[in-house]
């Protein structure tokens, strides 16, 4: 049994514009240390640059975003971000694993939290027993880093002992979350894509009339779920912004800004209809969200929108694809097996 002996208890205290119970936390900004600064909390030893473990750090921040009305955003290390993570040389292999430092007192601010580089880490989730996840043990420090102190739960990610039997958030730790944030407000919608065989273009709908009646007319073939975004309702998530859809006239397919000057550009154009909001996605990417990629099709003149990055790298090979960047941030489908 592993101990978590540098963590704190640590009620009371939240992120967001108040430190009322059940309010937002806003969005509370991470990054990989870079540095050491003279007011921070604790030094980091050395820092994480390890792709696989930084992809742990940004899937531990989703599962808190996933349950709690809280969202992170990671930024460049600076002195003033929320939440800055690093490696520490705590006491060799077992023992503490990691630690957060928050402030004794008042809102939750410059928290630190500290990894022991010389566990047998294993990373991507699912660690054997043998070693130790790196996906669990980020996500219990964040759990202090937003509040949240350890439970006498003993099957919960957030109690006081490392327990290989226990992968991601227990009932408990959704319940600590969601008594000092209210419960996650986000409600994902299935973006369909189809693809117009004679013209090439793509069609996306987030509604599901006119999804079946697309499905019905057997000029589009379905390609199924392409993403997840949000209703056009959910104006009060946290950094979402409007999609706006267009219908180009002549390929019959659809084209997606979130920029408020590409669109009112776009009205100005002939072949172009405007359809209102299609659904609301993100113009900054969360530790949830996804890079939306957006292409132009030279030849046919529409846009292609993909989630998939082994998509965006075969088309970025294709001849008659010009690669326009994130056209928005939203979700990856969740749906399959
Ligand atoms: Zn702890």
């Amino acid at each position: 049994m592993n101990f978590f002996t540098e963590s704190f208890r640590i009620y009371g205290q939240k992120w967001g514009g108040s430190q009322v119970a059940q309010t937002t936390g806003g969005t509370v900004t991470y990054s990989f240390a870079e540095s050491n600064f003279g007011n921070q909390f604790a030094d980091f030893d050395s820092f994480i640059t390890e792709e696989a473990f930084q992809t742990d750090v940004t899937s531990a921040f989703s599962a808190w975003e996933d349950v709690a009305n809280v969202q992170f955003k990671l930024v460049s290390d600076s002195s003033d971000v929320d939440i800055r993570i690093g490696w520490a040389n705590i006491d060799g292999e077992g023992g503490t694993l990691g630690a957060a430092i928050v402030p004794s007192s008042g809102p939750l601010d410059r928290v630190v939290i500290r990894l022991d580089r010389d566990e047998n880490w294993s990373t991507g989730g699912n660690s054997p027993s043998s070693q130790t996840d790196f996906v669990y043990v980020t996500t219990h420090e964040i759990g202090h880093a937003i509040g949240i102190g350890h439970t006498s739960i003993t099957d919960a990610l957030m109690n006081e002992f490392y327990n290989s039997d226990v992968s991601g958030l227990q009932a408990d730790d959704i319940a600590a979350a969601e008594a000092i944030y209210g419960a996650s407000n986000i409600e994902k919608i299935d973006v369909y894509r189809f693809l117009n065989d004679s013209v090439g273009g793509h069609f996306f709908t987030a509604e599901v009339t006119e999804k079946d009646s697309v499905v019905a007319a057997s000029v589009f073939q379905s390609e199924g779920v392409g993403f997840e975004a949000l209703s056009q309702a959910a104006t009060d998530v946290e950094l979402s912004v409007p999609i706006y859809r267009f219908f180009n006239k002549t390929l019959g397919s659809h084209f997606f800004t979130a920029n408020e000057e590409e669109k009112s550009q776009v009205m100005l154009m002939e072949e172009f209809g405007f359809e209102g909001v299609g659904f609301r996605a993100f113009d900054e990417d969360t530790a949830s969200t996804e890079p939306i990629y957006r292409f132009f099709n030279t030849v046919t003149g529409g846009h292609f929108f993909t989630a998939d990055s082994d998509e965006k790298t075969a088309v970025m090979n294709l001849d008659g694809f010009r690669f326009e960047g994130i056209g928005f941030y939203a979700y990856l489908n969740t749906d399959i097996a």
